[in-house]
């Protein structure tokens, strides 16, 4: 589809597995990424297409919950060209695959009979961490995991990350771009899960939360939070459990690789949280042994969630003298990332957050970021078009397009 803005205009691609695409002209998977965008350019979002009703209607709390979470989202008007037929669920729940420690999880952990995951979707293209130069390999070793697990594995594809480059943040992004993938496959899947990153403890506002992903949800798919469980505890349930997918495990954003540096953030922390778990030697990439001069030296946590982690995990610790060494490092991590300075970048919801908190654990007042909302509320309604009549008349246009236009008044 085409995005258009004031000033510019880009087109917004996303793909997959022919059998598995949604058929027909229904612009809903589109419309996720489409609001961040106008939410962020404060900009009206019009959608010169059909939309589900289901996602449309819910749409001014979503920009309720977003406004709230960062001053660098602004509630705006949506106006849709028509409401696409709802069409009754689709047969395949599906599980988005990194395969990384949420998403194995998610793909293996027991569900209740007839919640099955059964089919995997790796989002490929979708993480500006990784290019096409290391496409196939990451693909391939997905399929791999994919087969170990023994479910299916569909390949979906986006430009997302050209789209909201210098505008969105990734991370309040990336819930929305995987909810993209799952309507955009409506052909078959029913239910797609977006393995959640935080346990129940610590679920602050961030661009995937259980809050967010099902708002997403359309009569054909539905979008769902998947388990918000604690990182380690999902560690111990592999390491029980599937110890043989652990040394498939692929947590890396360092490196542009299908395989893990093993000395990054990434794969330091979750070599730690293997050594508690009992499993790190399991892993070629990131063990045998933890290397514990490296974490002392190389992990801080920036950001207030990530403090908080090091805290829960350190209550997971052998009480006994096996992890003396290893808490005494901990404390050390702890420290040091308090004193080290939170990342400068005005924009996200997460950076908010971590700043707004820290404010108020110092006992510091908060710096207003922004002016308020340009527009008092948040709606939704059909698209106005005088000309409508005289365009009926003509063929239909190949290409849909979602149109973010000018804003009036200035
Ligand atoms: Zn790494």
């Amino acid at each position: 589809v085409r995005v258009a803005w004031a000033g510019g205009e880009q087109r917004l691609s996303v793909g997959g597995p022919p059998e598995l695409l949604l058929e027909g002209d229904d612009l809903s998977a589109f419309v996720p990424i489409a609001l961040l965008l106008a939410m962020r350019r404060r900009e009206p979002l019009e959608i010169d297409g059909p939309v589900s009703e289901r996602l449309l209607a819910t749409l001014p709390e979503t920009q309720e919950i977003l406004s709230a979470w960062t001053p660098t989202l602004h509630r705006v008007p949506v106006r849709a060209r028509a409401l696409a037929p709802a069409l009754p669920p689709a047969p395949l729940r599906a599980s988005c695959f990194s395969r990384g420690v949420d998403a194995t999880y998610s793909a293996t952990r027991p569900r209740p009979p007839g919640e099955e995951v059964t089919q995997l979707v790796y989002c490929e293209g979708f993480d500006p961490s990784y290019t096409p130069a290391s496409r196939d390999a990451r693909i391939a070793a997905a399929r791999a995991a994919a087969e170990r697990i023994g479910l299916p594995l569909a390949v979906a594809t986006t430009n997302m990350p050209e789209l909201i480059d210098h505008v969105v943040d990734f991370e309040d992004a990336y819930g929305a771009a995987l909810a993209m993938a799952g309507l955009a496959l409506g052909g078959g899947i029913g239910v797609l899960g977006i393995p959640s990153s935080r346990g129940y403890g610590g679920l602050l506002p961030a661009g995937s939360h259980p809050l967010l992903d099902p708002r997403w949800s359309t009569e054909r798919t539905a979008i769902e939070h998947d388990t918000p469980v604690e990182r380690i505890d999902k560690v111990q349930w592999l390491v029980d459990n599937r110890p043989d997918l652990i040394d498939g495990l692929h947590v890396c954003y360092e490196i542009d690789s299908a395989e893990n540096c093993g000395r990054c953030l990434k794969c330091l922390n979750t070599a730690l949280l293997l050594e508690i778990a009992g499993g790190l030697h399991r892993s070629s990439s990131l063990g045998p042994e933890l290397d514990l001069e490296a974490v002392e030296r190389n992990v801080r946590f920036t950001s207030v969630l990530g403090r908080l982690a090091i805290n829960v995990n350190s209550a997971r610790l052998d009480p006994g003298p096996r992890h003396d060494e290893l808490r005494a490092v901990l404390q050390t991590v702890l420290r040091e990332s308090n004193a080290t300075p939170d990342h400068p970048s005005p924009h996200g919801i997460l950076r908010h957050q971590n700043r707004l908190l820290t404010a108020s654990l110092e006992g510091r007042l908060h710096p207003p970021t922004a002016e308020g909302p340009h527009f008092p509320e948040a709606t939704v309604g059909p698209l106005a078009d005088p000309a409508s009549a005289a365009r009926d008349e003509r063929p239909a246009p190949r290409r849909r397009w979602l149109a973010l236009p000018r804003r009036r008044g200035r």
